[in-house]
């Protein structure tokens, strides 16, 4: 099948990618020229494990090909998918601008029956919205069609080839016969195809991603009481996730969500709940509780290290998560504007997302190694759980601090043995080990985000001031 991928983001181009080594005939496009003339060089602009070489072999093999020529690509697919960014605007509210710009492109060049498949999250309501904007511009004939993206940065070709589920939105037979015969490789290794009408699969997307940001939240918000009563966090997680009802996933405590999905996306339904005057209350709180959470690991670290002033402080992991050099509203940095602010020097070391950070963080010092962040630390604190930071060498890393501290924001390790290797050490909801902690008692716990407590009279949510790192990092990779 010819396909064109509108957007070669990381959603456009690892599906692309995935799509053309399933033997389809596919252009990338994209209106930033700098990537596209990388990825015609053969460079990738992102970091995703197994991306380069499944690039390399279908660029190799004829199947795929980059342009910022829409317009031969258009009228030759069978299949325009919409993969642009919907980023979150001042008011909480996705941003549908960049999927209207590329409706209206696909529109002038459409030639024959084409499927438009929606791939971006977006509004609910979108397609149909889509459609009367195309067929205000064209009369070849048409569908819009919604395909929701589930895929997780760090696992996204994997995630693509081996899906949990395919949602397809349509209400038009040549349209649900098209995408039936793209993905029938999926449905042949028995991957679920739900075929939902567009709305529904709209709504599906946010849904999921909500429901995830809420099963973070949730184990987040109970951090605080696990310190104040000297429970543990992590056989809470096991002890809830063992119920089949609830099931072991997304229960671990966490330095609080990001990346460019379950922040925007539940700010999104947000608004979209009060555009239709629906009580959007649990919504609001899966934010505020993120949000009071990500600021509160300085309140952690001070703790112990009462006064920051001129102390380095080393942070292992940029990123919002591992194996991904993606820093969009990542706690880390966060905790870094935080510490900055406190007058900390930052040492920072992480595999893969230091050059998104130097872009938005010129001013603090990176390190090559984990090692030599830590140099002359007054404490480390862990904000991403790279595997690297699993099976360090821990009597260097001991050596080379000024004071043996570490803050485990991922509850990598276990206490007793951090103990035993002779740091203090303090996870994230558990009890605290090999520490005298002067200021316990006038520790300002994280605010409870229970829905009477929070502040609601921010629309979409108290989400990082636009003049902080995590939100100057949002139009580095891409819309
Ligand atoms: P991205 O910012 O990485 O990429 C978007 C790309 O679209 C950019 O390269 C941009 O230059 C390009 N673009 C903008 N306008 C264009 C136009 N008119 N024509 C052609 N190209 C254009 O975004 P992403 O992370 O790939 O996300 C895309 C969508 O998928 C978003 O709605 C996002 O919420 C959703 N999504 C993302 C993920 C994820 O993990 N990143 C997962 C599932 C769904």
């Amino acid at each position: 099948m010819k396909l064109a991928m509108m957007g070669t983001g990381y959603v456009g181009l690892v599906s692309g990618a995935c799509f053309a080594d399933l033997g389809n005939d596919v252009v990338c496009i994209d209106v930033d020229e700098e990537k596209i003339r990388k990825l015609r060089a053969g460079e990738v602009p992102i970091y995703e494990p197994g991306l380069e070489e499944l690039l390399r072999r279908n660029v190799a093999e004829g199947r795929l090909r980059f342009t910022t020529d829409p317009a031969a690509a258009i009228r030759d697919s069978d299949v325009v998918f919409i993969c642009v960014g919907t980023p979150q605007k001042g008011t909480g509210q996705a941003d549908s601008s960049y999927v209207v710009d590329a409706a209206t492109t696909i529109a002038r060049h459409l030639e024959g029956f084409t499927v438009v498949v929606d791939k971006s999250t977006v509004p609910i309501g979108t397609a149909a919205r889509l459609t009367r904007l195309i067929s205000d511009i064209t009369d070849q004939p048409f569908d819009v069609a919604s395909n929701p993206e589930f895929l997780k940065e760090g696992a996204a070709i994997k995630d693509f080839q081996n899906p949990d589920r395919i949602v397809i939105g349509t209400n038009d037979a040549r349209s649900r016969e098209v995408l039936g015969k793209l993905y029938a490789p999926h449905a042949r290794v028995n991957r679920p195809i739900l075929f939902v009408s567009p709305e529904t699969a709209e709504l599906i997307k946010y849904a999921a991603n909500a429901m995830l940001a809420c099963r973070i939240s949730f184990m987040n918000a109970l951090t605080p009481l696990c310190e104040k009563v000297g429970a543990d966090i992590k056989d809470v997680s096991r002890g809830i996730g063992l119920d089949t009802r609830i099931g072991p996933r997304f229960l671990q405590a966490s330095p609080g969500y990001g990346g460019s999905c379950f922040p925007k996306d539940v700010r999104a339904l947000v608004d979209t709940m009060e555009t239709h005057q629906l009580n959007s209350n649990l919504f609001r709180a899966i934010d505020q509780v993120n949000e009071t959470h990500k600021k509160s690991h300085l309140e952690r670290l001070r703790r112990f290290v009462p006064d920051l002033t001129g102390k380095r402080i080393a942070i292992w992991g940029l990123s919002f998560k591992p194996r991904t050099d993606d820093i969009r509203e990542s706690a880390s940095l966060t905790l870094i504007d935080q510490l900055l602010e406190q007058g900390a020097r930052v040492s920072a070391y992480d595999p893969e997302a230091i050059d998104n950070t130097r872009r938005v963080l010129p001013d603090i010092e990176y390190a090559a190694t984990p090692y030599d962040a830590v140099a002359g630390a007054a404490a480390v604190v862990v904000m991403t759980e790279w595997d690297v930071f699993r099976n360090l060498d821990f009597e260097r890393v001991r050596a080379t601090m000024e004071d043996p501290l570490i803050v485990d924001c991922r509850n990598i390790y276990e206490p007793s043995e951090m103990q035993a290797l002779g740091f203090r050490y303090a996870g994230i909801g558990r009890p605290t080990s090999g520490v005298s902690t002067p200021r316990e008692e006038s520790v300002e716990q994280p605010q409870s985000c229970g829905v009477r407590g929070g502040d609601y009279t921010r629309r979409g949510g108290g989400g990082p001031s636009p003049a902080s790192a995590a939100t100057r990092g949002l139009p580095l990779l891409g819309a």
